[in-house]
């Protein structure tokens, strides 16, 4: 008996190595398959994942500079503007008891976050290829 549980130990651990190592190839071929190459949206050449710039055509991985970049300090002064706005208003329309205030104070806030969307989905803008024309 202790003969044959030794033996099925030993087949386990054979068992579990085996799979463990088939998940392993599995799951590297898959992560692999996921970031292995990129390709450039201007030339069609294969680049490393972690690459920036375009061997092919110079394009470059990353943020607009011109329009997203230099941009982004006024995007992000109007965009905490117009969220202090709403916060302000909120809080004030929060305060105050009078429905009189309280109806426009409340209407201000929500113009203020409709206005502050388009500014913070502009800076959650994901790198992209670009290239200068
Ligand atoms: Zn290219």
């Amino acid at each position: 008996m202790k003969v044959d549980l030794g033996f099925f130990v030993a087949k386990s651990y054979e068992i579990v190595n085996c799979i463990s190592y088939f998940c392993i190839c599995f799951f590297s071929e898959f992560s692999h398959e996921e970031s292995s190459m990129q390709i450039c949206p201007f030339c069609k050449t294969e680049l490393p994942d972690d690459s920036i710039k375009c061997s092919g055509c110079g394009a470059r991985h990353g943020y607009l500079i011109r329009k997203t970049v230099q941009q982004k300090p006024w995007l992000m002064v109007r965009l905490f503007v117009w969220i202090g706005i709403a916060v302000v208003c909120l809080l004030g329309g929060y305060a105050v008891t009078a429905a009189l205030a309280k109806i426009p104070l409340i209407a201000m806030a929500i113009f203020a976050v409709w206005k502050a969307i388009p500014y913070g989905v502009l800076l959650r803008k994901k790198a992209r290829w670009w290239r200068r024309t």
